[in-house]
């Protein structure tokens, strides 16, 4: 069985390892763009902040450990072209410029995501920069030692992350947000609120409710952001509003969302027979609302990857689906959420009732004792849980991976107010809080 792979970052590294294991017949070819794989950009910020040091921490697979395994490497190789019907494709060598051409019986579609660049003026000006890869990393870490004022567009995980990193590195730093809060896609207003308050004791200038209309620059090299409300002085710009599925390859070949993100069924196949899909191009099945959503995530992509390689051969393991989860900690802040928040309910058109409990995460006659906000939202008729989230000074986040399986499981908020948790003062409260929640939403 010939099998070809697009892309080696998180989803293809996962289906590559696990299907070099499972099938050493198979004759397995990687194209990968770049010339590393498995990169670890969640370790972006804390590289571009000087956390991480080390760069090579940031990678747990290259290509000669693939090659080991007995896979053909075509790394800096580019495809350009899928022939669904001969089974064929077309890539050229970055390095030589060569034409490469091959044929598969199954082929990997683990081409992930692009950063979102919206046609601004003056976006292509020097110093306006992109967060994704590691090339990018460098790039970021190399400008940022010239420069002063940094402007980061896009108040998602990645921008806030990026916004800390700048800010303890003494650089005086701008976020711009076009919606009326940051984070606003994880959490409800009560926690942002929070993260909010922080920054602009820290001196970080909120931009929010602001769209970029122009970059302006000097020689090239950007200078200004102007939006709709005003002037922001910048030598740096950090691009970071969102992802979009990099899937034109296969643009009317497969079924896909709106937004192009590939449409897989529980065993990772695509709508054609021949073509498998995992990680940051696909849709994913999102168990708040049993529908398609378009979820972006590391930990998404690992377990697509996975079971790729575990069914590509036969239908072996279904995809439970997902719920988003996704944890932060900025600054001395720690949170984390999963599923609907009512925020994202609202915009869903989901009518969800929620409770927030708010407690202190362990005996108050321990020496320390930080505060916990949790908010748990439900559907008010059949009163299964929805979504869940967590702020703390504490790092109480893992009480969100317990919500994942609770709203994956279908479990109701009734039933949350039993569920048998231990208590250990140094941990956390005879009533843990996450009972507590589901005791105060009892009817
Ligand atoms: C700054 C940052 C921080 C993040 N933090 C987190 C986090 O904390 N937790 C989390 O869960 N997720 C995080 N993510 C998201 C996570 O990085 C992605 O979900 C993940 O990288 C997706 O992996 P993937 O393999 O599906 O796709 P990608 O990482 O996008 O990789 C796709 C690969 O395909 C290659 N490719 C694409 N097209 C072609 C082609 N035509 N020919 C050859 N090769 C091609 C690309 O070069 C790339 O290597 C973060 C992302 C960023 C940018």
């Amino acid at each position: 069985m010939k099998i070809a792979v697009i892309g080696s970052t998180h989803a293809g590294t996962a289906a590559v390892k696990n299907m070099a294991e499972l099938y050493p017949e198979a004759e397995i070819t990687v194209y990968e763009r770049n010339d590393n794989v498995s990169f670890l950009s969640c370790g972006l910020a804390l590289y571009v902040g000087g956390v991480v040091n080390d760069p090579q921490g940031l990678f747990y697979s290259s290509p000669e450990a693939l090659q080991e395994l007995g896979v053909t490497m075509k790394m800096q190789h580019d495809v350009e072209n899928i022939d669904t019907e001969e089974q064929t494709i077309e890539a050229t060598n970055l390095v030589t410029g060569e034409k490469v051409y091959d044929a598969y019986d199954k082929l990997v579609m683990t081409t992930g995501s692009w950063p979102v660049t919206p046609p601004i003026e003056g976006i292509d000006l020097e110093n306006v920069l992109l967060a994704k890869n590691y090339n990018q990393a460098n790039t970021i870490i190399e400008r940022a030692k010239h420069a002063e004022k940094v402007t980061v567009v896009g108040g998602g995980y990645i921008g806030v992350e990026l916004v800390e990193a700048f800010e303890k590195a003494g650089k005086e730093v701008t976020l711009i947000d076009g919606a009326d809060r940051i984070l606003n896609k994880y959490l409800d207003p009560e926690f942002t609120d929070m993260v909010e308050e922080d920054f602009r004791n820290r001196g970080i200038t909120l931009a929010l409710n602001e769209t970029v209309k122009r970059f302006e620059g000097i020689d090239g090299q950007v200078k200004r952001v102007l939006t709709n409300e005003g002037t922001h002085d910048a030598d740096l710009v950090i691009m970071c509003v969102g992802f979009r599925p990099n899937t034109d390859l296969l643009k009317g070949k497969v079924d896909m969302l709106e937004n192009g993100a590939i449409k897989v069924d529980a065993y990772m196949k695509t709508s054609d027979e021949n073509i498998y899909a995992a990680g940051d191009c696909c849709a994913v099945k999102y168990n708040p609302t049993g529908g398609h959503a378009y979820i972006p995530l590391a930990t998404n992509a690992v377990r697509m990857g996975t079971l790729v390689a575990r069914n590509i051969v036969r239908p072996t393991i279904q995809y439970v689906g997902t719920q988003g989860t996704s944890g932060l900690h900025i600054y001395d802040l720690n949170m984390a959420s999963t599923g609907l928040t009512e925020t994202s309910a609202s915009m869903m058109d989901v009518h969800v009732k929620s409770v927030t409990i708010e407690d202190t995460h362990r005996p108050a006659f321990m020496p320390t004792a930080e505060q916990v906000k949790m908010k748990v939202s439900y559907d008010p008729d059949s009163r299964r849980i929805l979504g869940a989230q967590v702020i703390s000074q504490a790092d109480v986040t893992q009480s969100i991976n317990t919500m994942s399986v609770c709203i994956q499981t279908g479990m109701t908020i009734d039933e949350l107010g039993f569920v048998d948790f231990f208590f250990q003062p140094h941990f956390n409260q005879p009533w843990n809080f996450i009972n507590q929640a589901g005791l105060s939403a009892a009817q």
